[in-house]
């Protein structure tokens, strides 16, 4: 049986990265490649599972390391455990999956008090030898033994006290000091467990190893798996190799190199290095290394650059670097370490890059020939396709760097970054702004009144609420930056104050003062923060061109009204797959009316004010129509519940009653009977159409009439009506009946004919389960997953943010990600899957959609695409992202068949 895989043996050609791990596949693949790596071998992930059952490392594997390990010394010309010519080796993990930081790494193993001075005499570095010694030490002490690292931190804390200076570098410590400090160390050691720091070599490579394979069973990497779904049986490999040292004099270093520019994107190499370093130094940012080429360097330093300091060494590094863009198909990003002249590359992987570069590589890739459009645009993150679209702050842990940290955080509701005044009011949001200045409205929860307030402001912060309430359904639509259900504010509207409690106190902002907001990670920041606008990428439309040309499903916008229409369409929508009717009486005047329609005494007084509204949702519905032109336009009537449109305050009630004609007391006791402890389920959707079917029929004929007109007009106009909150298939049969009606009785004596469709959203598991019968009614279903991943969770989608972050990662980690963002595939998918199928059952023909906000989230578009939707919906700034999720699943969708 093969345990053992040296780096230039084949290894078998199947699950190769299942039997080696990430990390033992990248160095066999790169040491047959002919890349200079240091030598060593992969004991296989086989034996992870065989440790884990029998508890030790059996004969035939201790057999097959120590032939391997016989193979690197004589690559190497030294000796494990031989005082004259020391090797060293790194023992570290490295399973099928990256899982950073999860397990244990042990390096320099094959030190002793013997071989200690042997590195010494080898190096010619007392200081050096005996560095590496300690942190052999530490590393084994901790991982092997067990003993707690904070024990050897403290210990090198106070020896540097005693040298004269608790924080000076590592590297400041004298030879004979460091050499006390070993003996301290081994001292800690006994002290603090029953066993001693093995001397022999031999012992410390099994122990090693050992330990390195019991690290896939630590808590910490544990709880990694369970977050990412990651198996918990598949195990680790061990990777043993020769260490090589940057760190050996003025012809040594250590850097990292990337084969493009990972910020922009350009060609040519990029990257940092660090004379007479390991590469922990480079990291550690104790001293400032140069740039590898004279181009990058600052004017004036071009002769500190490794291009120019060593010659021969940074041709050789770019013709490896070369050589492993080619191979690897992409950008990479490559440890290197250079030991007496010699490049020893250490590590390679896809380089992380913006999202700015990421669309200039996938252009330039298909330029060079070397990609098809289809590869280039799988490499593009459709997520971070957002940090183009919109301005923003540098990342958090950017501004963490410059002692700039956020002072409270909620849900980042809608992209962008804003500074501006805090208003805690609406309509004095709306004054202020008017007056010039820049406010960002800050409220517990916002309301239809609130609209005006929020259109004025820059951004909009809510302490309460999730990622689908009221505040970020509309900020979304309005284009707003927005950061939603911040919890930790506590707002005292009548003092106009914001108080914010954490760990370090309680803070107290007035209204007036001056914050920055983050709607892309939902922080907020104290004061102005330098905001960068969103970035103009040239070559962004090429990459949405062959997005479009490769993806199966539709992409429609949620646009409201005729002006977000336009906006969409500029997006790239390819129709409106939400018009939610109720935006459309935003503005003060018109909430009124429909505060009237509501609370009317009879229906001769309701019609009254139907009447008055007939033109207005008409004269909308014809400005949409005409922007969205030969584009299906679905209309969804509406959905608010009736609760919304009470009035709240004395002064409305009183406005209201004085348009009703009645006294005050009159419409305040008929409020109060309307009043809904949950309004969520309550009075709203299709039961109001039931209920009050005037209310619907209003819409329906102002929306024949406007497609009459723009058709008139010849505009091609593409309606499809659609019922929210649909429980019973008998609630469409009815409502479908007014709809037909009402579309004869408009187009009778017409010669144009409206080409209509009607269908319903499901947001309801009943209508999942009765899809078939619903569908008998319905042209076509759009899944409203807002709704129906509150009424499977039964959480509310207003109320989550109040608990739902303890679910989250950083709490308890139940969940991996709040599922009003990205799609519950287990449990709502399932039922969306079964929906499917039973509506496909009776009506095979029938079009499907989705217009929840998970419309935007690449990986939920992932999901439409695999149960074979026709399209999907979302707001119109997350166009450009679903564009490309879309065409990125097409393909895997095609790679998986
Ligand atoms: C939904 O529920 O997913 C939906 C799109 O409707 P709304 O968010 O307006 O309830
Ligand atoms: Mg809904």
């Amino acid at each position: 049986m093969h345990y053992v895989y040296r780096f230039v043996d084949e290894p078998p050609s199947d699950n190769i990265v299942e039997i080696l791990g990430g990390k033992g596949t990248g160095l066999n693949r790169m040491t047959r490649m002919g890349v200079p790596v240091p030598p060593g071998f992969t004991i296989t992930t086989e034996v992870s599972g065989i440790l884990r059952r029998e508890g030790h490392l059996s004969d035939g594997v201790r057999a097959q390391a120590l032939e391997a390990l016989a193979w690197v010394e004589q690559d190497q010309g030294k000796r494990f455990g031989d005082p004259a010519a020391p090797l060293l080796i790194s023992v570290r993990s490295g399973a099928s999956v990256s899982m950073p930081g999860m397990m244990d790494t042990i390096l320099n193993v094959g030190l002793n008090a013997s071989t200690v001075e042997g590195l010494a005499a080898e190096s010619q570095n007392r200081r050096f030898a005996f560095d590496a010694y300690r942190r052999l030490i530490q590393m084994y002490g901790n991982v092997v033994i067990g003993v707690d690292q904070h024990l050897f931190e403290e210990a090198l804390v106070q020896l540097k006290g005693q040298l004269g200076d608790p924080r000076m570098p590592d590297t400041s410590i004298p030879a004979d000091a460091m050499q006390d400090f070993c003996g301290k160390l081994l001292e800690l050691i006994e002290k603090e467990s029953d066993t001693s720091f093995p001397e022999d070599c031999q012992a410390q490579l099994w122990g090693a190893i050992h330990s390195v394979f019991a690290s896939w069973e630590n808590p910490r990497a544990i709880r990694y798996r369970k977050m990412q779904g990651i198996p918990q049986h598949s195990g680790t490999a061990c990777t043993v190799q020769a260490m090589v040292f940057g760190n050996l004099g003025s012809t040594s270093g250590s850097g990292v190199a990337f084969t493009r520019n990972p910020s922009n994107g350009k060609p040519g190499l990029y990257g940092e290095f660090l004379e007479n370093a390991q590469g922990e130094d480079v990291v550690a940012g104790i001293r400032t290394p140069h740039p590898l080429t004279a181009a990058g360097a600052m004017p004036g330093r071009e002769t500190y650059s490794l291009e120019s300091t060593m010659p021969d060494v940074f041709e050789r590094l770019c013709s490896e670097l070369k050589r492993l863009e080619t191979h690897y198909r992409d950008v990479q990003d490559v440890e290197f370490t250079v030991e007496r002249g010699r490049v020893f590359i250490l590590q390679t992987r896809a380089a992380k890059r913006t999202a700015q570069a990421a669309v200039r590589i996938a252009t330039d890739l298909v330029a060079e020939g070397s990609h098809t459009p289809e590869e280039a645009i799988s490499m593009v993150d459709a997520v971070a396709l957002d940090q183009l679209l919109h301005a923003r702050l540098p990342s958090e842990q950017a501004l963490k760097g410059q002692g700039i940290v956020p002072f409270a955080r909620g849900l980042p509701a809608s992209p962008g970054a804003v500074t501006g005044h805090l208003v805690f009011d609406s309509s004095e949001a709306e004054k202020k702004s008017g007056e010039g200045m820049d406010v960002i409205l800050v409220r517990r929860e916002t309301s239809p009144e609130d609209i005006h307030g929020m259109k004025a402001a820059r951004g909009i912060v809510t302490a309460t609420g999730g990622m689908t309430s009221h505040a970020a359904v509309v900020a979304r639509g309005l284009g707003k930056c927005c950061v939603a259900g911040v919890s930790s504010l506590n707002i005292d509207y009548s003092a106009r104050q914001v108080s914010v409690s954490s760990d370090s106190g309680v803070l107290e902002l007035d209204c007036g003062d001056v914050v920055t907001i983050d709607g892309g990670n939902g922080c907020l920041y104290l004061g102005a923060l330098e905001v960068r606008a969103a970035a103009a990428v040239p070559e962004f439309d090429q990459v949405m061109q062959w997005a479009d040309d490769l993806r199966r499903m539709r992409i429609r916008a949620n646009a409201d009204t005729p002006s977000a229409a336009t906006t969409a369409r500029a997006f790239g929508a390819e129709g409106i797959g939400l018009c939610r009717t109720e935006h459309m009486f935003f503005s003060a005047e018109r909430v009124e009316t429909v505060r009237a329609v509501v609370l009317a005494a009879d229906d001769e007084s309701r019609n009254q004010f139907l009447d008055a509204l007939f033109p207005v949702q008409r004269d909308d519905f014809l400005e949409i129509f005409r922007s969205m032109d030969g584009l299906p336009v679905t209309i969804r009537l509406l959905d608010w519940p009736l609760h919304e449109f009470l009035p709240r305050t004395d002064s409305e009630l009183s406005v209201i009653a004085k348009r009703l004609g009645e006294p005050e007391a009159t419409v305040k006791s008929r409020a109060e009977r309307m009043h809904e402890v949950n309004p969520m389920l309550g009075h709203r959707g299709v039961r109001v159409g039931i209920t009050m079917p005037q209310l619907y029929k209003m819409q329906i004929r102002a929306i024949f009439e406007a497609a009459l007109l723009a058709s008139r007009g010849g505009h091609r106009v593409l309606p499809e009506i659609m019922l929210p909150i649909v429980s019973l298939p008998e609630e469409l049969e009815v409502l479908r009946v007014d709809i037909d009606t009402i579309a004869n009785e408009v187009q009778s004596g017409s010669d144009h004919r409206i080409d209509y469709k009607v269908g319903t959203m499901i947001e309801l598991p009943r209508a999942c389960m009765v899809a078939h019968k619903i569908a008998a009614f319905a042209d076509f279903i759009s899944f409203g997953t807002n709704d129906l991943t509150q009424t499977t969770f039964g959480v509310s989608r207003d109320d989550s943010a109040a608990f739902l972050p303890q679910y989250l990662e950083d709490g308890r980690g139940l969940l991996s990600v709040d599922p009003f963002s990205r799609l519950d595939v287990e449990g709502v998918g399932e039922l969306i899957r079964l929906a499917i199928e039973r509506a496909r059952s009776t009506r095979p023909d029938i079009k499907l959609g989705l217009c929840g906000e998970h419309g935007g989230d690449p990986s939920s578009i992932q999901f439409c695409e695999k149960v074979g939707l026709d399209y999907v919906s979302c707001s119109p700034p997350r166009l450009p992202v679903a564009r490309l999720a879309a065409a990125q699943a097409a393909l895997r969708s095609q790679d998986a068949r």
